[in-house]
């Protein structure tokens, strides 16, 4: 039930980070993957690392742009197959308090982080309702949940929240179509997008750890095994749901 055999799988945002471990975990499971990133020269180094047993390949993508997201997702048709899996995992953080944070700084993260996914869906939706078969999987957060404190990144929680509610939406709109759409919430997991965070507010780390119950930060590799579960028939009965892992920060 975990196994996904010919199947053909995007995931966005994978040059690098959770993207890129999530990648690799689909392909071990048997699919065929795209690296779609707006990094093409980081995607193509991704895409050769992970190529082996399956086919893995680059394909350049602004998640914002819609015109993008229809060639990519036609370029990844011709070339893997009609798409069985989608993992919305493009996303960008920018932290600046609100009473000083440009529109276009605000602009950028909604379009990246809930544009993003709203254009990916509705194009590679529009495949597997023709097809009436296909399983989408969006990267909210924990910051969809609760507003870390002391962080200032209102627009990063506000889209990873909405990235929860589009989740229900398409999952309603498309459950008895074939299509489900679950999400998953990570915590902090070590990755540059952490780094940077860490890099600007070195104390936040301690804070964040008094908040883990588990005591420690994620490891990217711990994603693994639920991004499968959602894209495989193992999650055959679930649509609409946002998993959290993350150490029980949120519970
Ligand atoms: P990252 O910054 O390491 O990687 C993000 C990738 O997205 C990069 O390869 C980048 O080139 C790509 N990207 C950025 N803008 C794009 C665009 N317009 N079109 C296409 N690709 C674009 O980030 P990460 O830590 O791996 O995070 C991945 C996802 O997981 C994000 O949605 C993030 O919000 C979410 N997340 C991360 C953590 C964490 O702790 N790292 C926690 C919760 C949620």
């Amino acid at each position: 039930r975990f196994s996904l055999d010919g199947e053909t799988a995007i995931v966005t945002g994978a040059a690098q980070g959770l993207g890129k471990e999530m990648a690799d975990a689909l392909a071990e499971m048997g699919a065929d993957v795209a690296i779609a990133d707006v990094n093409l020269e980081k995607a193509e180094r991704t895409a050769s690392e992970l190529d082996g047993e399956t086919e893995v390949i680059a394909v350049e993508v602004d998640v914002t742009d819609e015109s993008s997201v229809e060639s990519m997702v036609e370029d990844v048709t011709d070339r893997l197959g009609p798409i069985d899996v989608l993992v919305n995992n493009a996303g960008i953080v920018e932290n600046s308090p609100v009473e000083e944070t440009p529109i276009e700084s605000w602009r950028r993260v909604v379009a990246v982080n809930l544009d993003g996914v709203f254009l990916c869906a509705k194009h590679v939706g529009r495949q597997m309702l023709e097809r009436g078969e296909g399983r989408i999987v969006n990267i909210s957060s924990m910051s969809g949940f609760d507003v870390n404190v002391p962080q200032k990144q209102a627009s990063y929680n506000t889209t990873k929240a909405g990235v929860r509610m589009l989740t229900q939406s398409l999952a309603v709109e498309w459950g008895d179509r074939g299509v489900r759409v679950n999400a998953i919430a990570p915590g902090y997991m070590r990755t540059d997008l952490v780094d940077e965070v860490l890099a600007e507010n070195p104390d936040m780390e301690e804070t964040w750890l008094e908040n883990t119950p588990l005591g420690r930060l994620g490891q990217p590799e711990e994603l693994r095994d639920l991004v499968v579960y959602l894209a495989s028939d193992a999650s055959a009965y679930m649509t609409g749901t946002t998993v959290n892992i993350d150490g029980g920060y949120t519970a």
